[in-house]
């Protein structure tokens, strides 16, 4: 068992799921996708990297609800209160788990450092900093930048 005082902390608005993750991966990115953006009732989703063995639920794992998109990914929420809390690309994805950002009660030593499926934003999103914007994924065109 991991010690529930150390690491990255988070949880739901109403307080019954809650996880810790000990260690995020380098790769955090604002998704502006229609499915993050719908999902979120947001302009984008702002999501982190924690290899499954630097990821524990502490609490409410039971609460929570899986909604597969008809393109395989999966985004998991509570069942009582609605919050975000993980993103999988597919059910064979489980060396790593994608958390909404947005559930952490922990300040993060990373920052987001791209924007991804920028080709999908709303029209009212208007992007004010001078982070790479993917048309899609981070091996997609990069649309404002030479690299
Ligand atoms: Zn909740
Ligand atoms: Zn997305």
């Amino acid at each position: 068992m991991q010690d529930a005082t150390a690491g990255y902390q988070g949880g739901c608005l109403c307080g019954q799921v809650r996880y810790v993750a000990t260690q995020f991966e380098e790769n955090l990115a604002h998704c502006h996708c229609s499915m993050c953006r719908k999902f979120h009732g947001a302009a984008f989703a702002s999501f982190g990297s924690v290899k499954r063995e630097n990821f524990q639920w502490l609490q409410g794992e039971t609460e929570l609800v899986a909604y597969q998109a008809p393109n395989g990914t999966i985004r998991r929420f509570c069942k009582h209160c609605g919050s975000s809390l993980t993103f999988a690309p597919s059910t064979s994805a489980i060396d790593l788990v994608e958390i909404a950002l947005g559930s952490l009660d922990s300040d993060l030593a990373l920052l987001p450092n791209a924007h991804i499926y920028v080709g999908s934003k709303a029209n009212w999103d208007v992007i004010n900093d001078d982070l790479p914007q993917y048309a899609e994924g981070r091996a997609s065109r990069c649309l404002n930048t030479s690299q």
